[in-house]
């Protein structure tokens, strides 16, 4: 799984919606990809707040614009000596 890989499927991870095997793989990356690790803290805790504010639900609305600030995030950020 690349960073990619784990940012496309990181809100689905966060609401729970995802299928065992995807699940370990997303859980494989984080021991290993500091980077992803940070991103996927941040946002779970940016989620909680939402959450706690309002409904259970994540709108679509929400969450693309979540994922494609996650996405500018990961691309600014250049891959450097191995974070980890
Ligand atoms: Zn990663």
């Amino acid at each position: 799984m690349t960073c990619k890989d784990f940012l496309k499927e990181l809100t689905d991870y966060l609401d729970d919606s995802l299928d065992q095997p995807t699940r370990v793989e997303l859980e494989e990356h984080l021991q290993w990809c500091h980077n992803c690790y940070v991103i996927c803290n941040t946002t779970k805790k940016t989620i909680e707040i939402y959450r706690d504010s309002t409904l259970y639900e994540l709108p679509d609305d929400l969450r693309s614009r979540l994922r494609s600030a996650i996405m500018t995030k990961c691309r600014a950020k250049k891959p450097s000596t191995s974070g980890a």
